[in-house]
């Protein structure tokens, strides 16, 4: 038996249909490796069966198993952080509780972790998913990697395995609005992706909702780049200098022809051109500004309604 702890940190909110197979498919993955582990689960404001079929895994597996109670949902990547913060392991595991992020790819993330790499994360190589929201998934990361200085990979999302050192950076950003994909990226250290297929969603509907997802997104880009508001400046510079040749244009005709003068809906659309750019832009530099708030507001991320499990760690 090796003595450094592994953490596994899940995510669940209304996941009571899942987590009976979760558990016992994790629990086999456990019991065959070398490591002991913590597993801490962060109930994050479900209301069907799942804290009550948390508390009975808890039960019979005290000493493995964590969980923390939130006091209401605060969010998929809320509840990462929470499980992140709450785990003491030498690495930290990050996985859905859906079955989408199999159990039985633990072991190959672990073996590289092994070897020396600080992150390991999980490439999806095939998403069981509606074929609009791959494309919008892939869309998403591609449009990412053209607008962030920081070289993130294409196609990995929370599943992997993080070192301590990588797990206490995460710990000191008090950030809101995370995008703990693109915050791992950031650490910097050894990092290395494997391939490993993404499973379908075992039971139920996508927790995450679309507008979630495209909050998520967004945080995604804005808080890792400056480059939306600087397309400000480069529309700016553009639109400024076609009114230069329109101008050219203008007097060109006045002095050298006899044309009628253009007509009024080259003018209108100009207008309105303009007006749209600038909403557009106003509401970039609003993205921004509602996330300034947020941090001068200074709010605490989670809250913790009941940690469960977490008493041997005190006494030791
Ligand atoms: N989840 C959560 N809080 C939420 C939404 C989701 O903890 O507000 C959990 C959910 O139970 C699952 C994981 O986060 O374990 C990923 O959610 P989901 O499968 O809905 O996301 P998707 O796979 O569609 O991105
Ligand atoms: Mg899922």
């Amino acid at each position: 038996m090796k003595t450094k702890k592994i953490s596994i940190v899940l995510p669940v909110f209304n996941e009571a249909n899942s987590l009976p197979l979760l558990w016992q498919r994790l629990d086999a993955v456990i019991k065959q490796s070398a490591y002991p582990f913590e597993v801490i689960f962060v109930d994050d404001g479900s209301h069907d069966q799942t804290t009550e079929i948390l508390y009975d895994i808890q039960n019979k597996n005290a000493g493995v198993v964590k969980f923390v109670r939130l006091s209401r949902n605060f969010g998929h990547q809320q509840a990462l952080t929470c499980g992140i913060e709450s785990a003491l392991g030498q690495a930290v595991i990050l996985m859905d509780a859906d079955l989408q992020d199999t159990p039985e790819a633990l072991p190959n993330l672990i073996a590289k972790w092994e070897e020396g790499f600080e992150v390991v994360y999980a490439i999806r190589t095939d998403r069981k998913e509606f074929f609009i929201k791959r494309w919008a998934f892939s869309a998403f990361y591609r449009l990412q990697a053209k607008m962030i200085e920081i070289k993130l990979p294409l196609d990995a999302g929370i599943f992997s395995i993080m070192d301590k050192k990588v797990v206490d950076q995460l710990k000191s950003m008090g950030e809101r609005n995370r995008y703990l994909p693109g915050l791992r990226g950031f650490t910097g250290f050894k990092q290395t992706g494997i391939k490993i297929e993404r499973g379908a969603r075992h039971a139920g509907e996508p927790k995450v909702s679309l507008a979630k997802l495209f909050k998520l997104a967004m945080d995604g880009i804005f808080s890792m780049s400056y480059v939306p508001l600087r397309l400000a400046n480069y529309l700016g510079l553009c639109i400024a200098s076609g009114s230069f040749v329109i101008a050219l244009w203008a007097l060109y005709t006045k002095f050298f022809t006899d044309q009628a003068s253009p007509g009024w809906s080259s003018n209108l659309a100009g207008t309105f051109f303009i007006g749209g750019v600038q909403l557009v832009f106003l509401g970039i530099l609003g993205e921004y500004l509602g996330r300034i708030y947020d941090e001068v507001k200074g709010r605490p991320y989670y809250i913790i309604d009941q940690k469960v499990g977490f008493e041997e760690d005190h006494a030791s």
